[in-house]
């Protein structure tokens, strides 16, 4: 049986999360294939105990007083690939594989789809909870199906990605412990080309126009370097990196109340100052959270390079425990952030990573 349950003092969650921070849980059991998964969440019935699903650790912030319920950390492996013919495969990974060990592996075999997601961390179960995404591309345009274990009824049920409701940085599995991702299938690109290139800064560093493929291993590349430049890399030497990656969402505006926030921000910054604002489907706008915080006058680093957390000195939307933070000093960096640019703004900043006992 590998399946092992350890004691409280032997579990703090800070050694499980990015950020580092995170007091015991009640219980820890580690889980290395589907069935001890399901076997471990279906083992959590008790009414008074709760469960905590834990991946990498890399979107959650767990509270100084640590976790009271049973944390099942999900570490199943395997993958493989079948063939759907026209040069397209369909990719089936376990929930407990590393993301970003995938991505490595589906760029040497030359498949195309997954190389703008390079370099992020975690497992590649939590990759549909918030439908990740970066460099233009979310796990949504990849997704064909997610097994998962249905804890209302017990089964193990196969859902299509349309049955999520993905959605930017969010989906139905996520702030909620109804499921738990077993294993996860993506339709990839035979061939050895990227996906077309739609962001910018990265068809920049590419040196093509947006719209154009490349080949597979030189996006990953481009990616990987333009990640490392705002600290977006784990680097266990780097406390730039000890993070949730960004701690906000970019806050989405209707065109309903747009006029007044975009009056509200030229009135802070001036009317000839550009305000960066891209579509967000139907009747939205997304504002630029980063660009916010700076304006609102948190500049990187901030608070300065004394404090115990401070913003990464690579990008403002990181929150960075620069060694001996505890989860309260990052909660209040937080809120002083988010107020701070709702004052100035009058737009709310929520936040991206998971909270667990507490609140910000
Ligand atoms: C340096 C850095 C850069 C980052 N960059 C990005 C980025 O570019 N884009 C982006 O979208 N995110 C980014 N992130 C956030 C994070 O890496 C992703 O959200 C990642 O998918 C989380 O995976 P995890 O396994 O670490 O999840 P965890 O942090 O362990 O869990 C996150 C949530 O998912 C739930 N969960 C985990 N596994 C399962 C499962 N198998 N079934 C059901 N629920 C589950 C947990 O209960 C929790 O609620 C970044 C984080 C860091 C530290």
């Amino acid at each position: 049986m590998l399946m092992t349950s350890l004691p409280l003092a032997a579990v703090p969650l800070s050694g499980y999360t990015t950020l580092r921070v995170g007091g015991p849980a009640t219980r820890f059991v580690s889980a290395e294939s589907a069935e001890e998964v399901v076997a471990a969440v279906k083992g959590v019935t008790a009414e008074e105990d709760r469960l905590l699903v834990l991946g990498g650790g890399s979107n959650l912030v767990i509270a100084d007083d640590g976790f009271d319920g049973t944390v099942v950390q999900v570490a199943n492996r395997g993958s493989k690939i079948d063939s759907l013919g026209d040069g397209r495969v369909a990719l089936t990974v376990e929930a407990g594989e590393d993301w970003d060990a995938v991505v490595h592996q589906t760029v040497e075999a030359g498949l195309g789809g997954l190389e703008c997601l390079s370099g992020i961390p975690g497992s590649v179960g939590a990759t549909p909870v918030q439908n990740v995404g970066a460099y233009g591309v979310e796990i949504a345009q990849l997704l064909i199906s997610v097994d998962l274990l249905d804890r209302d009824s017990g089964d193990v049920r196969t859902l299509a990605a349309s049955e999520l409701a993905l959605g930017y940085r969010t989906s139905m599995l996520k702030n909620t412990e109804r499921a738990v991702v077993l294993r996860v299938r993506f339709e990839l690109a035979d061939g050895g080309l990227s996906a077309p290139i739609r962001y910018t800064e990265l068809a920049r560093v590419l040196g093509v126009r947006q719209g154009k493929q490349v080949p597979v291993a030189e996006a990953r590349a481009a990616v990987l370097e333009l990640r490392r430049g705002k600290g977006m890399v784990l680097d266990q030497d780097d406390h730039d990196t000890w993070s949730v990656g960004s701690f906000f969402t970019n806050p989405v505006v209707t065109d309903a109340v747009l006029p007044a926030v975009m009056s509200q921000i030229a009135g802070v910054v001036g009317e000839d100052t550009p305000v960066p604002r891209y579509p967000a489907g139907v009747g939205t706008s997304k504002l630029s959270a980063a660009w916010l915080i700076e304006r609102a006058g948190f500049a990187k680093g901030y608070p300065g390079p004394d404090a115990r957390v401070t913003l990464s000195g690579k990008h403002t939307l990181a929150l960075t425990n620069r060694g001996n933070a505890t989860t309260d000093d990052i909660l209040v960096l937080a809120r002083e952030i988010r107020d701070g640019v709702l004052t100035r703004f009058g737009v709310a900043l929520a936040p991206e990573p998971v909270l667990v006992g507490c609140v910000l």
